[in-house]
């Protein structure tokens, strides 16, 4: 089969590789799109340390199942699904509990750190445990099914979030994920939704936009909330102020979820969190949402097409790493299809 392989940091070449060898319980999925993540963009240079060349990156797929081994039951070839971009081990404590996310044993299709390495979705085949696959709905297109990781990071951050329907919350970030933020606040029922920035945001169901570099945008806040502050608020970014102006804009007894992380460590206002008594909540990835995000996306309840920007062919796969890594504005998922 043909594979985008990372053969080096930063170099990538189309190649024939081999077909993978399934386990007991696995199908072979034929990948019809397959999205580049932002941990791939991260991992080619070597920053990360989690793409140790030789690897086939890639773990936001769907497509068709081409065979399934021996001990799997209830799926067959032809069956369209998606899978989870987390192989969980399905055995251990957390597993045991649902907390797949968190697994004792979690390898990510596409990733080589040291301890391990699995080959992921740039290529024309991928095996797949059958415990972490799904069925699309009929109406879904391989595309959107492809963006179901990222949605599902959203959908679980908002599920992990105490959040009274005539609640107000605020987000804090524009990127892809903050703004699919926006969009599973709004189908969880929540009355009213304030994105700072982005205009995009209100055709996606934001209420109000405020701008980052507004110096009035926390009386802004404010004004919206009776003078107190957001019930919940969700930090989709990662850096010390975005965290800091998150905290701020919460109200007494409120919550903040903490999404984005491009910085390990930040200055946290620690005497505001205890006074004002807020809860902070990580989140991570996502623990069995896939199904009920599939259907969000399905029925139009969550939009992705607006974050396609492009679906080249596999073999452009280098170039297209190469925009992305360079952070060409404006470009947000590229799907490649082999
Ligand atoms: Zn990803
Ligand atoms: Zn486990």
């Amino acid at each position: 089969m043909k594979a985008l392989v990372l053969k080096d940091y930063g170099r990538f070449a189309v190649e024939d590789f081999p077909v993978p060898e399934l386990q007991p319980d696995e199908v072979l999925v034929r990948v019809r799109a397959c999205g580049i993540c932002g941990s791939d963009v991260h991992g080619m240079d070597g920053s990360t340390g989690r793409r140790i060349p030789p690897i086939v990156m890639g773990h936001e797929a769907a497509g068709e199942i081409a065979e399934v081994s021996g001990a799997v039951t209830g799926w067959k070839p032809g069956d369209r699904v998606t899978f989870d971009s987390t192989v969980s081990c399905g055995e251990c404590w957390f597993c045991q509990r649902g907390n797949v996310n968190l697994c004792e044993n979690r390898r990510v299709l596409g990733v080589s750190c040291g301890e391990y390495r699995r080959h992921g979705a740039f290529a024309e085949f991928v095996a797949v445990p059958q415990r972490i696959l799904y069925r699309l709905p009929d109406n879904l297109s391989f595309d959107q099914a492809a963006m179901v990781e990222a949605v599902s990071v959203a959908v679980h951050a908002v599920k992990r979030t105490p959040l009274a329907a005539d609640g107000v919350a605020l987000v804090v970030g524009t990127g892809m994920i903050g703004l699919l933020v926006v969009q599973a606040l709004r189908a969880a029922g929540c009355a009213e939704v304030i994105e700072n920035r982005l205009r995009l945001a209100l055709k996606l169901g934001a209420t109000q936009i405020l701008r980052a570099d507004d110096a009035t945008w926390l009386d802004k806040v404010r004004a919206r909330t009776g003078g107190r502050g957001v019930d919940a608020a969700f930090e989709v970014v990662g850096l010390p102020q975005t965290v800091k102006t998150t905290i701020e804009s919460v109200r007494k007894g409120g919550s903040v979820t903490l999404v984005g992380n491009l910085k390990p460590q930040v200055d946290l206002p620690l005497q505001a969190v205890v006074t004002r008594e807020l809860t902070l909540i990580g989140t991570c990835a996502s623990a069995g949402e896939y199904p009920e995000c599939l259907e969000l996306i399905a029925s139009g309840k969550i939009n992705v097409t607006e974050f396609i920007s492009a679906t080249p062919p596999l073999a452009e796969g280098a170039q297209w790493f190469e925009r992305l890594h360079a952070g060409e504005p404006g470009l947000m998922k590229v799907l490649l299809k082999p």
